[in-house]
């Protein structure tokens, strides 16, 4: 299996989203905007000041489910823009879709949100805002359309409505009922509005061109009839608003200046443009009006960001829920060990292009260790434990229950995070595969003869082991070497070629260690209508009874540790307590990923 490097992305990336903004900040297109403190129409915005942020962005999340590793991206584009410009970033619902969300998901999203680092306060203001606050605005601007001729209710069936609209090479054909006057147009929706039609009955089409080149301008619905119960709104309204109409009103009543949005909505961009303009002539909004731009998503390997694909894994019981460690969901990743900043450093690694990218996850993990290594404190773990019996210690020590005390540095880098305590004895857990009977050439650890070195210990022989009538290895046999306790003088006289690490049976700390691998074997595991299911990865995750080092029964939530040899750690932040510790492997020291 291929090995993957993290050098392709490593140069500073293109990033034409700044460069619009300077060109648009130097030629002070948006210096004449009032703001008037809130979201609102022309009216509240023009009778508000001079609008104190030099730019506005925002970061629209449906809440229809859990943000993923794609959204982080959308999230530090956004707000990190919006930072670096003087501007401010708002935090929007955009929850015009009743029949799919939820409070909890917004809770969730606010959460994520913040533990990526960002916040929608500015000068003391919350701009943290709900599309379904704007209903009624909305509905306000479907009547001026109608009035002014722009819209027309349909009553064409959605068979007919899908017939009608043509395709790429044929132009649609005009509705039966697009010639219906203002007045009965408005008759109509009304109607639509009071509860006294059908769900799908009818919908509020705009009235643009039916052979349009641009599909999305071939009357697109506006608003559609349907009963259901808004986690917000209620039953207060029986219409909703359709997504490609709500948002760009949601924008221009936030006074957002750069509506930045994913490559599939460029087709969308005439519409945003002739409803924004429209609403404008009409008195409702103030220009200048926002301006949508698009840029590639972030697909990164071995994983899928789709919610529909994601929800089907928590579904079907392939992984915990939607904070199972294997999930790419923000939730997921930090209950994995993924820390806020390396989430960050890998989102601005990959840029802001014209298309789409994929990242090889291999940066991602480059990012964390390269947060990590700085901060984490070192410890020793023994995963795959076998006990190693110093056969000649009460001989060297006087008794077979002396415990010599040992330390080591917290940080080898940072010594004002002081010394780590724990003992060494007669026993001692070491790694299995630490040791070998027969060895294979090049192996410098433990076999019959071979001398080694207890890591912050001492030196010692090892002298045959003990196994059961399965012949499986129960114990590794030693013996100490005199003279050789690390930090003393002379005890690097006897030269070693290996060291190992391994924790005392007396005072270590039992704990479940879970190593956590990618959740799938393909780079791109629903490339080519693949069914992901198919290459999941049968090791993504394995439970084993580890011993630690005594200090980690101190180890708080949510803290992080280089196990050294093994990787970088995390507690549980939903399992882990003093009484039933659970560690997380975040990653491995290096990128060493083979697929089974
Ligand atoms: P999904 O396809 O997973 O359901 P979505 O785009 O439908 O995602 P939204 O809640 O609508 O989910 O997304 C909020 C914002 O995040 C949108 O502006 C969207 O474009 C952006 N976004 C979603 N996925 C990615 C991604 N992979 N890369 C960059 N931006 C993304
Ligand atoms: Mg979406």
């Amino acid at each position: 299996m291929a090995h993957h490097t993290s050098t392709n992305t490593a140069a500073a990336p293109g990033n034409f989203l700044r460069t619009l903004i300077e060109r648009d900040l130097e030629s002070g297109v948006w210096s004449q905007r009032r703001f008037g403190g809130s979201p609102g129409d022309a009216a509240h915005h023009l009778a508000g000041g001079p609008d104190p942020a030099r730019i506005r962005t925002r970061f629209p999340p449906e809440p229809n489910g859990y943000l993923h590793v794609g959204h982080a991206k959308a999230i530090c584009l956004n707000f990190g823009l919006a930072q670096a410009y003087g501007g401010v970033c708002h935090l929007r619902f955009d929850d015009t879709n009743p029949e799919k969300e939820e409070q909890e998901y917004v809770d969730a999203i606010i959460e994520a949100v913040r533990w990526l680092g960002f916040d929608w306060h500015s000068n003391g203001t919350s701009h943290l805002y709900f599309a379904s606050d704007y209903f009624d605005f909305m509905y306000r601007a479907a009547e001026a359309l109608v009035g002014a001729g722009l819209a027309y209710v349909d009553e064409q069936s959605a068979e007919q409505m899908r017939a009608t609209r043509g395709d790429f090479n044929t132009p649609g054909s005009d509705s039966p009922f697009r010639q219906r006057t203002a007045d009965e147009n408005l008759i109509r929706l009304r109607q639509m509005r009071d509860g006294e039609l059908d769900d799908g009955a009818a919908v509020l089409r705009a009235r643009i061109d039916m052979a349009s080149p641009n599909i999305n301008l071939r009357d697109p619905a506006l608003y559609r009839i349907k009963r259901a119960t808004h986690h917000r709104t209620g039953d207060r309204w029986c219409i909703y608003p359709m997504y490609t109409y709500a948002h760009p009103i949601e924008d221009a009543l936030e006074n957002i200046t750069h509506s930045f949005c994913t490559l599939e909505f460029e087709d969308q961009r005439p519409f945003y443009d002739w409803l924004l303009e429209n609403l404008a002539r009409l008195g409702l909004l103030a220009p200048p009006l926002p301006r949508q731009f698009e840029f590639g998503r972030l697909n990164l390997s071995y994983i899928v960001t789709s919610k529909r694909k994601l929800r089907a894994l928590v579904e079907e019981g392939t992984v915990s829920g939607w904070d199972d460690p294997r999930m790419p969901t923000l939730f997921g990743m930090r209950r994995r060990g993924y820390t806020a900043q390396s989430i960050r450093a890998m989102a601005d690694a990959s840029g802001a292009s014209k298309t789409n990218i994929w990242l090889d996850y291999a940066v991602l993990e480059g990012c964390l260790r390269a947060d990590l290594e700085g901060q984490a404190p070192r410890a020793m773990a023994v995963l795959d434990p076998v006990k190693l019996v110093l056969q000649n210690w009460a001989e060297v020590y006087g008794s077979a229950d002396h415990l010599e005390p040992c330390q080591a540095p917290a940080h080898p880098q940072r010594p004002e995070l002081g010394q780590r305590q724990f003992a060494l004895g007669a026993e001692v857990w070491i790694e299995r595969d630490d040791f070998a009977e027969l060895p294979a050439k090049g192996f410098f650890r433990l076999f019959p003869g071979n001398k080694v070195r207890l890591k912050y210990g001492l030196v010692v022989e090892c002298t045959g082991c003990i196994k059961d009538e399965a012949g499986h290895v129960t114990q590794v046999l030693a013996r100490v070497v005199p003279d050789t306790r690390s930090g003393t003088p002379g005890s690097d006289a006897v030269k070693v070629k290996g060291t190992i690490t391994w924790v005392a049976v007396a005072d270590a700390h039992a704990a479940t260690v879970v190593l956590y691998d990618r959740l799938f074997t393909e780079a791109q595991p629903d490339a080519a209508q693949r069914d992901f299911r198919e290459v999941l990865n049968p090791r993504s995750k394995a439970v084993v009874s580890a011993f630690l080092e005594p200090g980690l029964a101190q180890a708080a939530a949510e803290q992080h540790f280089q196990f050294e040899r093994h990787g970088y750690f995390i507690t549980d932040r939903v399992e882990h307590s003093a009484a039933t510790p659970v560690f997380n492997r975040v990653t491995t020291l290096r990128d060493g990923w083979a697929a089974p």
